[in-house]
């Protein structure tokens, strides 16, 4: 327990079958050792963020288990009656830690709509920097097909993703990733080690899955296709292995590890790059532009001296100096039409100039790519 951790924020994805423990409801023994482990995991100076399942489960459970008809109005009925109940059960177990809990529903969209993303992103850090335990679990209610992510171990990819995980740990019912299925095959042998997931690897995750839960394998394996191509090692384990979270965390062999490609700083900056407002043009002045490329800071709205283009805020704007020079590319925090607002302001003045604030950054230096 005392032992370092290799990986500080670490994402820790719990499926229904894990909650449930083979059991048709959620199970508190198990639940209460895995919020321990988490609790642990913080008090150790990790960032753990959880992304769970459970909803829909929790609210059969509520209805004494009417016969199911698994169609989507049932699910996202359930979904609404056990969400409540699964984040009270998460609150008062985190609480016999000291740990508070913040709930977050997402769908897809708020993932890649811009705006939202980086609303999501702020709540979330946040949430990390408070020391509160982030709970994420996907918005069934309104969720419809088109904006669904759809399963869970994609969720807790892209929330890595979102904050930049070090670490991934998916936590199922089985040890990890077999060379054979073992219920068909006495002499299957769990792989410990995925250095690429390969034609191989691809094969082996077949399709199917347990019945309580949505994932089978292959949700796992393309969950973690995903997390690793953005920088992410992913660990998949089983959820009532001892310590099973703790272990990951510390880099101990558990489970399957699939190990990251490429850096998350490489991979935020493609990310951040990669829809890039053409037309944008923020000019700075030299103060400012001293200030982002020699001293590593955020722009500030006081340091700008011209906007043009049509951008909203989330988008990637482009960062000029006097000499029309492109210094830098990053998110920005406001829209083009409040930045002429903000223009050559202190930050102190942008809530009585725009009747909100979004925090005192016009672009953030951890959402910003330096061109020179
Ligand atoms: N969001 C669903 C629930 O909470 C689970 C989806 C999944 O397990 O992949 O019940």
């Amino acid at each position: 327990m005392t032992q370092l951790l290799r990986y500080r924020r670490v994402v820790v994805k719990l499926g229904t079958s894990v909650l449930t423990a083979g059991t048709d409801r959620l199970h508190r023994p198990r639940m209460v050792e895995l919020v321990r482990q988490i609790a642990a995991l913080r008090s150790l100076g990790g960032e753990p963020i959880l992304v769970t399942s459970g909803a829909v489960l929790a609210g059969w459970e509520q209805l004494a288990f009417p016969p199911r008809k698994r169609n989507v109005p049932e699910k996202q009925l359930f979904a609404a009656i056990g969400q409540g109940r699964l984040m009270h059960l998460y609150a008062q177990l985190a609480d016999i830690y000291g740990l508070p809990v913040a709930q977050t529903l997402l769908t897809r969209d708020d993932l890649r709509d811009r705006r939202r993303y980086l609303n999501a992103r702020n709540t979330l850090l946040g949430c990390l920097a408070r020391g509160v335990l982030p709970i994420v679990n996907e918005n069934d209610v309104v969720a419809v097909d088109e904006i669904k992510v759809g399963d869970n171990d994609t969720l807790s990819a892209l929330v890595a993703g979102l904050v930049e995980a070090e670490l991934l740990v998916i936590c199922t019912d089985r040890p990890g990733l077999f060379n054979a299925d073992p219920n068909l095959d006495p002499d299957a042998e769990l792989i410990a080690d995925v250095p690429v997931i390969d034609e191989a690897i691809w094969a082996l995750a077949g399709d199917a899955g347990s019945h309580r839960g949505t994932g089978g394998m292959r949700t796992k394996i393309q969950a973690a296709d995903l997390a690793t191509r953005t920088g992410i090692n992913v660990v998949i384990a089983a959820g009532d292995e001892p310590d099973v979270v703790l272990r990951a965390a510390r880099g101990e062999p558990i489970g399957t590890r699939l190990h990251a490609r490429g850096t998350r700083l490489e991979a935020r900056k493609r990310w951040i790059m990669a829809e890039t407002v053409r037309l944008s043009r923020v000019v700075i002045d030299d103060g400012a532009a001293r200030a982002l490329i020699s001293e590593g800071r955020s722009l500030l709205p006081t340091g700008i001296v011209a906007v043009e283009g049509m951008f909203d805020r989330g988008q990637t704007i482009r960062i000029f100096n006097r000499d029309g020079l492109e210094l830098a590319r990053g998110l920005t925090q406001y829209r083009a039409a409040d930045l002429v607002l903000l223009q050559g302001r202190h930050s102190s003045q942008i809530e009585e100039t725009l009747g909100y604030t979004y925090g005192p950054e016009a672009v953030h230096r951890d959402d910003m790519v330096l061109l020179r």
